[in-house]
């Protein structure tokens, strides 16, 4: 599923996941015919759930800041958000800390609402049912619509209490699961065990849904069963490559393009190399262009349009430390290659088939295939 980029905030892009945008037009539709008389107070209610998970991100990403993580993007869902950073922390401390800093945003908005209520009677709010004078779900439902701080205040309730009271990767109060015992255990053993739980939480949720009917509940299961495998995935291709070297699978002298040149010169390049993606090296920064990027431009633009704007910037790995993250990306979506530096300078790349190779002589010496 794809997520569109909607700005960027504090140097970090910002990207609405498709689920969110198919929410919102479902939810416009069905109110405009089924339910015209509540249309602005639930978009209200959607405008609010979006505030309010992106500030809950925010507050993850200044805190992963705060840890030495650069946060490349943000990723707004329905239930939540992914903040991704360009190295997961693995110390428990720096783990819990941004963990619990997204949560920490919801419940400090709760408490402040609650403050202003309090102190400001005046303020409109639905007291008879707060006070439990009133418990139907009626009444409930029409506080929601009728009373927008109210809408914010349970919002924001909700989503302190889903991500941090379930235990579940890849929700807040799995990581912080994972970093309590990741402190007992490490953080692999305790990675394994968190995702454990994590399936069976997603089985009970998915049950839970569909008793119910709860189609939010349906989401939160699949989205908890994905992210938890691809946690455990990540460990696995970590602990695989730990230590691996990789100076006996460098290209030092890639077929490389330059960002001024054209779509066309880039093409004869590849013909002439016989390679389907070309490297490019500027200002410390690496990216790559591919056959894919130009298939899908025409012909015709292909002398006009430079390189520059159609490669896609490829992360680097240092030597010695491979990252789990760059790799399985790698293994599952197909990088071409990826740059290799030792101490920051760079020494070559390797390419897909040469880690692929690697991965799996290394699957098959520590006795894991
Ligand atoms: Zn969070």
């Amino acid at each position: 599923m794809r997520s569109i980029r909607i700005g960027r905030v504090m140097g970090i892009p910002l990207e609405l996941h498709s689920t969110f945008i198919w929410l919102i037009l479902g939810i416009v539709v069905f109110l405009a015919v089924f339910d015209p008389s509540n249309f602005i107070p639930t978009l209200m209610l959607l405008f609010f759930l979006f505030v309010s998970v992106f500030l809950h991100e925010l507050f993850h990403s200044v805190a992963a800041a705060g840890r030495g993580a650069r946060v490349e993007k943000i990723i707004l869902l329905p239930i939540g958000g992914i903040s991704i950073a360009e190295k997961m922390p693995e110390r428990p401390v720096d783990e819990f800390l941004i963990a619990v800093a997204g949560p920490a945003f919801n419940f400090l908005a709760v408490f402040l609402i609650l403050l202003a209520v309090s102190a400001l009677p005046q303020l409109p709010w639905p007291h008879s049912l707060f006070a439990g004078q009133e418990t139907s779900s009626e009444a409930f439902n029409s506080a929601i619509m009728q009373f927008p701080l109210f809408a914010l205040f349970w919002v924001n309730l909700v989503l302190g209490v889903f991500n941090l009271f379930i235990p579940a990767l890849p929700m807040d109060g799995g990581r912080v699961l994972r970093a309590i015992l990741g402190k007992l255990l490490g953080f692999n053993r305790a990675t394994r065990i968190v995702s454990r739980i994590s399936s069976v939480i997603a089985a009970v949720l998915f049950i839970a849904g569909f008793l119910l009917g709860n189609i939010m509940l349906l989401i939160i299961a699949v989205f908890v069963f994905l992210g938890a495998s691809q946690e455990s995935e990540m460990v696995a291709i970590k602990e695989t490559m730990e230590g691996a070297g990789f100076r006996h699978v460098l290209n030092r002298k890639p077929a490389a393009a330059k960002p001024g040149e054209s779509l066309l010169s880039a093409f004869r390049k590849m013909n002439k190399y016989n390679r389907t993606s070309l490297f490019i090296r500027e200002k410390g920064r690496y990216a790559y262009i591919s056959s894919e990027m130009l298939a899908g431009i025409g012909h015709k633009k292909w002398k006009t349009k430079k390189v520059s704007g159609v490669m896609k910037e490829i992360p680097a790995m240092q030597e010695g430390d491979a990252s789990a993250k760059i790799l399985a990306a790698m293994l599952s979506k197909g990088l071409p290659f990826v740059p290799i530096e030792k101490k920051g300078r760079f020494r070559g790349i390797a390419e897909e088939a040469e880690i692929s190779n690697l991965y799996r002589l290394r699957r098959v010496a520590k006795g894991r295939e």
